[in-house]
């Protein structure tokens, strides 16, 4: 082989070294959840559909505008987190399910990627947005999890939107308690990850927990690194499903490890964990994940998961049942 030809395979071996798999940074990303669950599109209605959709772009819309703004990932999440709490159709805030004794204990959580800081709140039942006592307690005390009526406490001293227990009560979600007194729960919970235009990543998830799940339980999505995590140097999750398996199986984090340690793209890192060892299991739902380069994945291994996405290079869509 002579010199040139030898310089040539040297520096083509060089620059297929170099290329990473996922080289192209989007200047902004954004994906949510409205909650996975095994759902058959014959259980609902056209009008349904045309509802969920709609809740799911007016969340996405706000939160694609203020990336646009150059708003930070932090509050783009808790900004998008609070629009799903607020809509009755979404297990999270208004609109959550019951405990089995007949009481809306709400869980959430918050984490800003760019410090590793995380605040969450879990079993409250007396404040309005439940995302926004999580970035309380993120910011201003020096804890990461408060829990029940030390969280309300601790909300009202600081100025948080407390609400009557009953604003919780939906007439739905009474029957669905109901029925499931009966017969097994189906999912639901909120999420939202975001990229924004510095660079930094966040997560935040809110829920009502589990249908008819004991009073006093506690799921997933207050404890970092099982369903909410976020991470800089990696990504930011957001979970839904059955959270007993999303706890043991650290899942958020456990996504973000196999960037970190094994250099898996996002959408390698969730589908191992959803599809693999969730899936092996009967930890039955799904994840919205963002990476450091705005690339975005959406991995269940239920039959469905509200769901919408958006980055600066114009991919977006909304979506509810998998294709
Ligand atoms: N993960 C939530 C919990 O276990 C519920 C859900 O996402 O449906 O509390």
């Amino acid at each position: 082989m002579n010199y040139t030809l030898k310089l040539l395979l040297l520096f083509l071996i060089v620059l297929s070294g170099c290329q990473t798999k996922e080289p192209v940074k989007k200047e902004w990303a954004i994906a949510l959840h409205g909650g996975a669950g095994n759902m058959d599109k014959s259980q609902f209605s056209e009008e349904d559909i045309r509802l969920y959709e709609a809740g799911l772009q007016q969340a996405l819309d706000l939160g694609k505008n203020a990336l646009k703004d150059g708003k930070a990932a932090v509050d783009v999440v808790e900004l998008v987190v609070q629009n799903l709490e607020d809509n009755p159709l979404f297990n999270a805030g208004k609109g959550s399910v019951f405990t089995n004794d007949g009481r809306n204990e709400l869980d959430a959580a918050i984490m800003d990627g760019r410090n590793l800081n995380a605040g969450a709140v879990a079993g409250v039942g007396d404040i309005k947005n439940p995302v926004s006592a999580a970035r309380l307690v993120m910011e201003k005390s020096p804890h990461v999890l408060l829990i029940g009526k030390g969280a309300s406490v601790y909300a009202l001293q600081n100025n948080i939107e407390m609400v009557d227990s009953s604003y919780f009560y939906t007439e739905k979600r009474w029957q669905t308690l109901q029925r499931a007194l009966q017969n097994a729960g189906k999912n639901g919970t909120v999420g939202c990850v975001a990229l924004d235009s510095e660079g930094n990543l966040a997560a935040a998830t809110s829920t009502g927990g589990m249908n008819n799940k004991r009073y006093g339980r506690v799921g997933d999505v207050p404890i970092i690194g099982a369903g909410t995590y976020a991470n800089n140097n990696t990504c930011a999750v957001s979970a839904t499903g059955h959270g007993e398996f999303f706890i043991r199986y650290t899942v958020a984090h456990d996504i973000s490890a196999l960037i970190e340690y094994k250099g898996y793209t996002i959408a390698e890192a969730a589908t191992a964990v959803v599809n693999g060892k969730l899936s092996n299991e009967a930890g039955n739902g799904g994840v919205i994940g963002v990476n450091k380069y705005g690339n975005v994945t959406l991995a269940m291994n239920s039959t469905g998961m509200f769901r919408a996405w958006a980055d600066a290079n114009g991919d977006e869509g909304v979506a509810i049942f998998k294709e």
